[in-house]
């Protein structure tokens, strides 16, 4: 795969501040768009102010981010926060097989103490094992996996960039050999396609077999670009369902007694693996001791 697809770009930061602050207040993308081109992403809205209007074919990679992230990281105001890396584009899609950038990023976390969350759809994060095990036993980091399904023809239909969900299991089972924090992400649940009972035991079986520290569900939230995108995938893949969709979305959530439904479901299956659904215990506990 060559670089010429891609558009390289130059940022002038490479963290940005979050206004809302969740379990991290940083945000790191190396990437713009996204490869894996799942059907229901959260993050299509982000594009729109590059100009493009195909998230998943228009790649723009901050080839300098490596230089900024090191003037931020070195700052005397760097108070070490945990960086979420890879908010609205997978920082192990395809693109990171031909630019190498997660090695140095994780060398720069490294050298400067500072604690990061990554989630990704590949097990290309198993290349720079190495590095996340070396700042695992520094500093706290977290691995997790979004996986919806386990059923590999209706994977390659929703997430059509994304590996295997079996390779995604193994990549979470290998990385608890690491002090990593290290969680599946059942995200989002899709009414009629990945909601069944058999679906999501199944997941929470593998997520107990593969020993991850918390499973966290959700349910599909469609707003903006993400509905349209999402509803033009349901008319042509799945036509007999549109109309049940259009009628559990009339806002940008699922009508509130499905999701009360789901979640009986879902918290049932929790207690059946015995599988917790935080990570920010783990994480605030790590962050006491190496403060
Ligand atoms: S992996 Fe994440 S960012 Fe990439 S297309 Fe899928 S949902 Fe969007």
């Amino acid at each position: 795969m060559g670089a010429r697809k891609y558009k390289e770009i130059n940022c002038e930061i490479a963290l940005n501040q979050l206004k809302r602050r969740m379990p991290y207040s940083w945000d790191l993308n190396i990437y713009r768009g996204c490869e894996h081109g799942c059907k229901y992403c959260f993050a299509i809205y982000s594009h729109e102010y590059l100009g493009s209007d195909n998230y998943c074919k228009d790649i723009y990679v901050k080839t300098n981010i490596i230089e900024q992230l090191e003037k931020q990281l070195s700052s005397g105001n760097w108070k070490r926060e945990i960086v979420n890396i890879g908010g609205v584009s997978d920082s192990y899609q395809p693109a990171e097989e031909h630019y190498k950038l997660m090695p140095e990023i994780l060398r720069l976390l490294i050298k400067y103490q500072t604690p990061a969350i990554i989630s990704t759809k590949s097990d290309l994060i198993l290349r720079d094992y190495d590095l996340i095990n070396e700042l695992s036993r520094i500093t706290y980091i977290n691995i997790a996996a979004t996986i919806t399904t386990v059923d590999e023809e209706l994977r390659k239909l929703i997430e059509p960039g994304g590996v295997e969900s079996n390779r995604r299991f193994k990549m979470l089972k290998t990385f608890r050999e690491t002090n990593a924090s290290v969680g599946l992400h059942v995200m989002p649940i899709i009414p009629y396609l990945t909601d069944s009972f058999k679906n999501i035991d199944s997941l929470f079986n593998k997520a107990k077999e593969s020993n991850v520290h918390y499973v966290l569900p959700g349910t599909l939230y469609l707003r903006g670009k993400t509905r349209r995108v999402f509803f033009d995938f349901i008319k042509k893949e799945f036509s007999g369902l549109y109309n049940h969709f259009l009628a559990l979305y009339k806002t940008g959530g699922a009508d509130k007694d499905y999701k009360n439904t789901l979640y009986k479901t879902v918290n049932l299956l929790r207690d059946k693996y015995s599988l917790s659904s935080s990570y920010s215990k783990p994480m605030k506990e790590k962050l006491k001791k190496i403060e």
